[in-house]
Order: structure tokens, then C-alpha cells, then sequence
């Protein structure tokens, strides 16, 4: 082999052994990179799944307070009752029932002299009456039925599938539970009496006719104080006469 041979096979290793030296090199590098991209997308995935966790428990706990604040909307806040939001979503959902009531009565309790009461014994004594006049009710209504207040010193009882005499019973017992009410703690010799006026419809959708038995409730409440108050007037909706019941 020549001289120039040998030295060109010389300078040919040298140049393999450098490039596949560069090429590890390379290797190595590239293999450091992957290692580290894969450990920062780790950790960019832990920080995303952190960061979704946190907006799912916010977007949990913003639907619990927006529950509260539609059922806090829904309540009167003197008596405690639902109000009349309370008895347009109580309408709402005996509507969506499969099988909806054949018939439905809606009262209206409105107590006697209540201007009186307040002007003889005081705001405070008169706002104490409406809480327990809504306590007898609420508590004296049948399974199924609902209480609320309406407003001032006027309460709605919703009597889903009762015919006209169930709802006079079950009005006729709630007067007399609220005539018979003993006031004494609130201020001695303090007593309240009540007068409701009923409305029955008939099989149909409820929510719809609530204006229409609110009407005619009140027409029969109306009946009620004209006939001397402390009774229940009962009547079919839209139909038929009223009739007193005490
Ligand atoms: P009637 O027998 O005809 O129903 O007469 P009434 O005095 O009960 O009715 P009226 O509508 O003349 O008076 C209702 C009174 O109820 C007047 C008002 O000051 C009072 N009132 C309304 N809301 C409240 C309340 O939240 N608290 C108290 N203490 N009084 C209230
Ligand atoms: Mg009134
Ligand atoms: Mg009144």
C-alpha cells in the first residue's frame, strides 16, 4: 500500500469515528430532549387536570348556590312558607304529572281585621300572628296539599284533586284551627279569625287557569266578608254559585 493510501485510509476512519461520535452525540441530545419534553408535558397535563378539577368543584358549587338562591326566591321570608313563585311551580309540576287530578281547588285565606290588629297591638305583635296563623296552616293542610303566602295578611291553599266539598272540609277545619288559636303570649286576649273563599275546577291543565281560580277565590273571599266574615264561601270555577260553608 502507498503512502498516500495508507494515509487516506487513515483520514476515512478518522472521519467515520467523528461522524458516528457526532451522530451519538445527536442520538444523545435528541433522547434528552424527548425525556424532558415528556417530563414538561407530564407536567402540563397534571396542571390541566388540576385546573379542570378546581372549574368543575367552581361550576359544582355555583349550581348549588344558584339552587339556593331559586329556592330562597321562592320563599317568604316572614313566615317562612313558599310564596306565590312557590305555587306557580307547585301548578307547573301537577301539569307535568302523568296522570293529573280530575279536579283541583285553590283558597284564599285572608284574615279579619288584620289592619286592626296591627293598629291595637302592634307591627311587631301583627308580623308574630302571621307566622302563627302560617304554622296552623301549613301545619293543619292535608298530605299533598300546599301553603302559601301570598302576600300581606293573605295565604293560597292549593288543594290538588280535591272536589269542592273535600276543599270545604279541609278549609272549614284550618278556620276553626285559626279562630281557635290562643294569642295570649303575643298580647293578652289577642285573637284572630280567618275568611276563605274557594274555587274547583274540573279536570284540565292547572297552571293555565291559575289566574282564572285566583279570580274566582277571590270573588268567594269577597262572598265570605260581605256575609259577615270568620267563614268559608266554596264554588265551582267559573260556574255555578258560591256556597257558604260556615
Ligand atoms: P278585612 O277583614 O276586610 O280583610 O280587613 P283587613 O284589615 O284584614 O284588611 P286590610 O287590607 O284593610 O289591611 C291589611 C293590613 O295588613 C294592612 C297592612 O298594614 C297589614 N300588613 C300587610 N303586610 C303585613 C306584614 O308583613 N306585617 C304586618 N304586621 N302587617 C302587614
Ligand atoms: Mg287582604
Ligand atoms: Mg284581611
Amino acid at each position: 500500500m502507498s503512502v498516500v493510501a495508507a494515509f487516506a485510509a487513515f483520514l476515512t476512519s478518522r472521519i467515520v469515528s467523528t461522524l458516528l461520535r457526532e451522530a451519538e452525540t445527536a442520538r444523545l441530545q435528541a433522547a434528552d430532549l424527548a425525556a424532558r419534553l415528556s417530563e414538561v408535558n407530564g407536567q402540563l397535563e397534571a396542571r390541566v387536570a388540576a385546573r379542570t378539577e378546581e372549574l368543575e368543584d367552581a361550576l359544582r358549587r355555583s349550581r348549588v348556590l344558584a339552587g339556593q338562591l331559586e329556592g330562597m326566591t321562592r320563599r317568604d321570608f316572614l313566615t317562612g312558607l313558599g310564596n306565590r313563585r312557590e305555587l306557580d311551580a307547585a301548578l307547573r309540576a301537577i301539569d307535568s304529572r302523568r296522570e293529573p287530578p280530575h279536579s283541583i281547588s285553590l283558597a284564599v285565606c285572608d284574615i279579619d281585621d288584620f289592619k286592626t290588629v296591627n293598629d291595637r297591638f302592634g307591627h311587631p305583635a301583627g308580623d308574630e300572628v302571621l307566622r302563627r296563623v302560617a304554622t296552623t296552616l301549613d301545619r293543619g293542610r292535608r298530605a299533598g296539599d300546599l301553603v302559601v303566602r301570598l302576600g300581606g295578611e293573605e295565604f293560597v291553599l292549593l288543594l290538588p284533586g280535591a272536589e269542592q266539598g273535600q276543599a270545604a272540609e279541609a278549609c272549614e277545619r284550618l278556620r276553626a284551627a285559626v279562630a281557635a288559636l290562643d294569642l295570649d303570649d303575643v298580647s293578652p286576649g289577642l285573637r284572630v279569625t280567618m275568611s276563605v273563599g274557594v274555587a274547583t275546577g274540573g279536570p284540565g291543565p292547572a297552571h293555565p287557569r291559575l289566574g282564572a281560580l285566583l279570580g274566582t277565590a277571590d270573588a268567594h273571599l269577597y262572598e265570605a266578608k260581605r256575609a259577615g266574615k270568620d267563614r268559608v264561601v266554596t264554588g265551582k270555577l267559573d260556574t255555578g254559585r258560591p256556597a257558604i260553608v260556615a
